[in-house]
């Protein structure tokens, strides 16, 4: 079951501003916004897209500076796997109003899940120790400092599994398929901009 959501804030005046977000996916997900074809342009005529990694220049810093509720509809996709996933599934679903699981990684876990086959050092083990193509095995692992572009960081640590996005946080909607279908994302946008949608926790699929 998913946690339970208390009532968003007030809706603002303007276009609805929309995030889009990927955590752990395959790219595949935003293809599927990309994959609208004439939709998509109509729908970039329609709304404020205020966050979108694949294809605008973000920092997180102007996400967090945002007030609460401050984007209407954020569609994030991908399972949660890192520190840092968790942490972007709790911020967004602060700033948005809707949040939305879009595709079967955020809705199930989806091909992400499968890595709940194994545990989080078997997993290091088989990518980044014992990989063929690694020569030594002492390469920075999640969750080591680094320094990089002048600056300490620390990469993000896996988590003990594999999350769907309602696991994590509370999500109002599921938009399903892998990746969501072309038909499935338009009806499931005009839905959300109308405001036509069914209860909270509803999968937003043709005939749902
Ligand atoms: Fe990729 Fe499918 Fe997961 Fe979307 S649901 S991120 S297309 S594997």
């Amino acid at each position: 079951d998913g946690i339970e959501q208390p009532s968003p804030p007030p809706a603002r005046a303007g276009k609805p501003r929309v995030a889009f977000y990927w955590n752990a996916s395959c790219g595949g997900c935003e293809e599927a916004i990309v994959d609208l074809g004439d939709g998509f342009a109509d729908l970039l005529e329609k709304v404020e897209v205020v966050l979108w990694p694949v294809a605008l220049d973000y920092k997180k810093k102007d996400v967090e500076a945002l007030p609460d509720g401050g984007i209407d509809v954020a569609f994030v996709n991908g399972a949660v796997r890192l520190t840092e996933q968790d942490e972007w599934a709790q911020l967004l679903r602060r700033k948005a109003r809707t949040l939305v699981a879009f595709g079967a990684c955020a809705h199930l876990g989806g091909v992400v899940g499968l890595g709940n086959m194994s545990g989080p050092d078997e997993i290091l083990d088989a990518a980044y120790r014992r990989a063929p193509s690694i020569a030594s095995g002492d390469g920075v692992l999640p969750g080591q400092p680094v320094r990089a572009g002048g600056h300490d960081l620390s990469l993000p640590v896996l988590l003990s599994r594999t999350l769907p996005l309602a696991e994590v946080v509370p999500v109002d909607y599921t938009i399903p398929g892998c990746p969501p279908s072309p038909a499935v994302v338009s009806g499931a946008l005009e839905r959300i901009l109308a405001g036509a949608l069914p209860p909270r926790g509803a999968v937003l699929a043709p005939n749902a």
